[in-house]
């Protein structure tokens, strides 16, 4: 048996023509940070923050997953209960390539949030026009998206999966944010071996004792055939 975590970040989502985060000097499609990603930015503006997540939920239609979500997908596949991918992505492509068992610790873009009842509903339309939940009714709909300084989902499953893991995996994150940025090292220290693929090597605290630099639509896909041939001997 050999468990593995699968962390992915904004990189494996770009060739898809989803934009990184940080990419362009820390802007996030054009806007800073900490006007459109804390819940300050929320409180102080809520129409810009609910249209920025309107357009990026939009743009998820005009996409679709590259090669490397596809291959993560056959490596469940073959992997099954073993294999648990962590995704820092609000986007969609994991799951339409065929993901299930999928975590994503920053939240959906295509679920809302009732900031009045917590219900946690499906949504593919607007925010912004302020639409009743369908719970409760009232007019509190928020993008179901983890803003910085609010607490990530599921953080007790993935770290029981992060320690209890043989390897360790980070695909296109820059490590910039915590938790996701300690996994790494605290696989490592339980006795994973920890494989970093990304475009450049990242500065991670803990080296990872494999980095392998280029696009995640070749890097994953070779990654991923290895861990089969290892499987099938
Ligand atoms: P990041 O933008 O901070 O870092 C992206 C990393 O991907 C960089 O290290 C970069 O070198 C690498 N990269 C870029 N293109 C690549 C490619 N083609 N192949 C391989 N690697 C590539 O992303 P992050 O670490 O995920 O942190 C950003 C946060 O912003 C996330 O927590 C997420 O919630 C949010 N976000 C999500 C999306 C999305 O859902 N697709 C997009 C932007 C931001």
């Amino acid at each position: 048996m050999t468990r593995i975590v699968v962390l992915t970040g904004a990189g494996i989502s770009a060739e898809s023509g989803v934009p990184t985060f940080r990419g362009a000097e820390g802007l996030w499609e054009g806007h800073r940070i900490e006007d459109v990603a804390t819940p300050e930015a929320f409180e102080a503006d809520p129409d810009t923050v609910q249209r920025f997540y309107d357009a990026r939920r939009r743009a998820l239609r005009t996409v679709g997953p590259n090669a490397a979500h596809r291959a993560l997908a056959r490596l469940e596949s073959a992997y099954g209960s073993e294999l648990l991918v962590v995704t820092q992505n609000v986007d969609d492509l994991h799951e339409r390539a065929g993901s299930i068992r999928l975590i994503h610790m920053h939240g959906e873009l295509r679920r809302a949030r009732c900031t009045a009842c917590g219900a946690r509903p499906r949504w593919d339309d607007d925010l912004a026009d302020r639409p009743p939940c369908p719970v409760c009714r009232r007019p509190a709909l928020r993008p179901d998206v983890v803003w910085f300084g609010e607490m990530p989902y599921e953080l007790a499953r993935i770290e029981e999966a992060v320690v209890a893991c043989d390897v360790f995996c980070a695909i296109g994150t820059s490590g910039a944010v915590y938790p996701a940025a300690g996994y790494a090292a605290l696989a490592s220290a339980f006795g994973a071996h920890t494989v970093e693929l990304n475009l450049e090597p990242t500065d991670a605290v803990v080296p990872f004792d494999e980095a392998r630099t280029g696009l995640a639509s070749e890097a994953v896909p070779a990654w991923v055939d290895e861990m089969l041939a290892r499987r099938a001997t």
